[in-house]
């Protein structure tokens, strides 16, 4: 088990080090939150150990940067009591798990294991149907392997299809979901954003995705083959 350790403070690195790599550990250590981020996405670990306080970056920091790039590796944080952040903060950013110095080495292991045990959260799901595949953490689109580009607006309504495969879904809804709540200008832009996407998303393939239910919405199904 390969584990970064990102700690300035030498003493403890060393003594996480000794302690880790008796237990088994293949163990990387970084001083400084520049190095640490940069072994982080550069190498492949099955656990980061992130001090908070550190020279340059910080751990919160290197954790954002780390799940921005989708490494989806455990991480446990190392938070100091009187430190002006807290665990919440650790976990809103994407932590796994946080330990408050000064702490039991027992405890760590024991955690260390846990996180590694768990392995790797599971990354956002992609959404298929049919031959559309969307990616809403990649905010990626393809049909068949081809990437579609579409707006901002355009993704946010074919996600919200693609969560409701088969589904009428009326205007009404569609704007609650898809625009702000409380958008109250016209309802003929669901049916101005349905044109853009069947123009995207159907229209160079031949294909036909997006029903018109007269008097009821909208519905998303597999691929028909337009006739
Ligand atoms: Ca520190």
């Amino acid at each position: 088990m390969r584990v970064l350790i990102v700690e300035d403070e030498l003493r403890l690195a060393q003594t996480l080090r000794r302690g880790l790599e008796l237990e088994g550990f293949v163990v990387v250590t970084a001083a400084t939150g520049d190095e640490g981020l940069r072994m982080a996405v550069s190498d492949t670990f099955d656990v980061l150990v992130l001090d908070i306080m550190l020279p340059g970056l910080s751990g919160y920091e290197i954790v954002r940067r780390v799940r921005a790039q989708q490494i989806w590796t455990p991480i446990l944080m190392l938070t100091a009591k009187d430190g002006e952040y807290d665990q919440a903060d650790a976990f809103d950013l994407g932590a796994d798990d946080y330990l408050t110095k000064p702490f039991s080495f027992v405890v760590l292991i024991a955690r260390l294991r846990a996180l590694v045990r768990r392995g790797a959260p599971a990354r956002p799901v992609t959404l298929t149907v049919g031959e559309l595949e969307l990616d809403p953490a990649r905010r990626t689109l393809t049909r068949g392997g081809i990437d579609i580009a579409l707006t901002p607006r355009e993704f946010g309504l074919l996600e919200f299809f693609m969560r409701h495969p088969g589904t009428v879904l009326t205007k009404a809804e569609i704007l609650r979901n898809v625009w702000d709540a409380n958008y109250d200008g016209d309802d003929n832009v669901v049916e101005v954003y349905v044109g853009y996407l069947r123009r995207k998303i159907d229209a160079p393939f031949g294909t036909h995705s997006i029903d018109t239910i007269r008097g009821a919405g909208y519905r998303l199904t597999a691929d028909h083959a337009l006739r």
